[in-house]
């Protein structure tokens, strides 16, 4: 079992299984702040500066 450290207050979070309408997705929850980490959100956050960038030379 791996432990994740919340990146806003470095609290303890904790693993639950949500249900999307893509399917179950496994997020971290920070018993601290309520952070809710997944990796969607992640790879969101990595890939956002690409899709405004595309979105800004389409206009
Ligand atoms: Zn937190």
């Amino acid at each position: 079992m791996q432990y994740v450290r919340c990146i806003r207050c470095n609290g303890y979070m904790y693993r639950e299984r949500v249900y999307t309408y893509m399917g179950t997705l496994d997020v971290s929850v920070c018993i601290n702040c309520g952070n809710v980490v997944d990796d969607v959100i992640l790879f969101n956050r990595l890939i956002m500066p690409l899709k405004l960038e595309g979105l800004m030379s389409r206009k």
